[in-house]
């Protein structure tokens, strides 16, 4: 589903954490939101979620206005830092958590969290509790959760910031391979330099709720457009 972000601006009390944000995401594309703590990558992502709504402009999904749209009409499946997993229930019971808000008989209910496991190599760990999983593992399990109701758009905010050095970018590949599999339209947010370089098909650079560049990792390190982005890029490379 394609995204269009039509001069967005948000605040909270006096404090503007996204001015005049205006985007387009093309179907099937992998975007990384990139910038410093607090420059309002994870309102953009909240806005674009319907979890919050902006004060002003509008969100296009797919050529039509989503800004009143409520959360679960967005067709949206997302991620966060601290997502939590249901630790009472197996992996596969998390997974089918997702599917209660569709009308599934069981078989076919069970057919699609088996087609979940697989795609996230879960197999063995169905019936597993994820307190018996790695830290990578139970994002996998988060990732299939929220890729369960078919979503046309995947937000990611910071998936594996908690995650170690090693694991994170065993995800990254792996996260690359499962886009290039599913195409879905994903918008990560990342602080990781390295992870939005590596990952992103298209870069956003967010500095105090404003968008300074849009572009391919080779563009913004060949040619940044402000002093901001290039000390950026340097101080992150
Ligand atoms: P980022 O994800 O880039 O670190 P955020 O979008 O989370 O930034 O936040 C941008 C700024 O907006 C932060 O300074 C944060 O304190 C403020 N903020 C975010 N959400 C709220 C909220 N619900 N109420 C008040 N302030 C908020
Ligand atoms: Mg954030």
């Amino acid at each position: 589903m394609s995204i269009l972000v039509e001069n967005i601006s948000k605040k909270f009390g006096s404090f503007q954490a996204l001015d005049r944000v205006n985007l387009e995401i093309k179907n099937g594309s992998l975007v990384g939101l990139l910038g410093p703590s607090g420059s309002g990558k994870s309102t953009l992502l909240r806005v674009l979620a319907g979890l919050e709504l902006p004060d002003s402009g509008r969100i296009w999904l797919e050529g039509q206005d989503a800004t009143q749209m409520k959360l679960q009409d967005r067709e949206i499946g997302f991620v966060f830092q601290n997502y939590a997993l249901f630790p009472h229930l197996t992996v596969f019971e998390n997974i089918a958590f997702g599917l209660e808000v569709k009308n599934l008989d069981s078989l076919l209910k069970k057919q699609r969290v088996q087609e979940l496991l697989k795609l996230m190599q879960l197999e063995k760990f169905g019936n597993c509790y994820p307190n018996q999983l790695s830290g990578g593992q139970r994002q996998r399990v988060a990732l299939a959760r929220a890729l369960a109701v078919e979503p046309k758009v995947l937000l990611l905010d910071e998936p594996f910031a908690a995650l170690d050095a090693k694991i994170r970018k065993q995800l990254r590949s792996w996260l690359r391979e499962l886009h290039h599999q599913i195409s879905v339209t994903t918008v990560f947010v990342t602080h990781d330099y390295a992870e939005a370089m590596e990952l992103a098909q298209e870069i956003v650079i967010l500095e105090k709720g404003q968008i300074l560049q849009i572009g391919t990792a080779q563009e913004l390190s060949d040619h940044p457009t402000n002093s901001f982005v290039e000390e950026f890029l340097e101080l992150n490379k």
